[in-house]
């Protein structure tokens, strides 16, 4: 499978904020956008006049990133939410938050949404008893995402019994039995990913 293998602070320093791909390093002061926040290249650190298209692209490209998706696959995900009822630009994002390895990470099992992805294809969660190692895992309402039993005693998932987790309002998560619900779909409101979704729907309609 094709994935995008540059650093990740890069991508962050290219759309100039913080797209937290890495972890807790993104909560440091480590963070590269907090020690160089311009973009990368040599000429990174001249100011461009964006074009409204420009704006448009870095928008999409910023979405992609947050959620470690691909051209193609975005692409798709667009023309589905395009085909459903409702705003395009809204369905995209719930789209792309139902994604199972989102999932993971909004219920606090992964600090990233990189990491939850590997969890993920590494087998160590079932979607209502079944093993589902698939990220891009659609979830609906009444879905039950749980550790494995295995995997549970593994120190990465220990530790996670020891914090608070704070979630969006379309999940449940209970700490000590590892294991989250989808109890709604998410709702514009409930997603807290800073993109302006217009531009990507005006992007994609030219
Ligand atoms: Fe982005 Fe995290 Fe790197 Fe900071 S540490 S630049 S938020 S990936």
């Amino acid at each position: 499978m094709a994935r995008y293998t540059d650093a990740s602070c890069r991508l962050c320093r290219r759309e100039g904020q913080k797209l937290f791909l890495k972890g807790e390093r993104c909560y440091s002061p480590k963070c590269a956008i907090e020690k160089r926040n311009y973009a990368p290249g040599q000429h990174g650190q001249s100011r461009k006049k964006v074009s409204e298209y420009g704006l448009q692209l870095r928008e999409k490209q910023k979405a992609k990133r947050f959620y470690g998706v691909l051209e193609t696959q975005f692409r798709n995900y667009f023309d589905k939410a395009a085909k459903k009822k409702g705003m395009a630009g809204e369905n995209l994002l719930i789209m792309l938050e139902t994604r199972l390895d989102n999932a993971v990470f909004r219920m606090g099992f992964a600090s990233s949404r990189k990491e939850a992805r590997q969890l993920v294809r590494h087998g160590h969660f079932t979607v209502n008893g079944q093993k589902e190692n698939i990220p891009s895992f659609t979830v609906k309402t009444g879905d039950t995402i749980k550790v494995k039993e295995k995997s549970a005693s593994s120190p990465k998932f220990k530790e996670i019994k020891d914090m608070s987790i704070s979630v969006p309002a379309w999940i449940t998560v209970d700490v000590e039995k590892l294991e989250g619900k989808v109890v709604a779909m998410p709702r514009r409101e409930d997603i807290d990913t800073p993109i302006a979704e217009h531009l990507i729907v005006e992007l994609y309609s030219k």
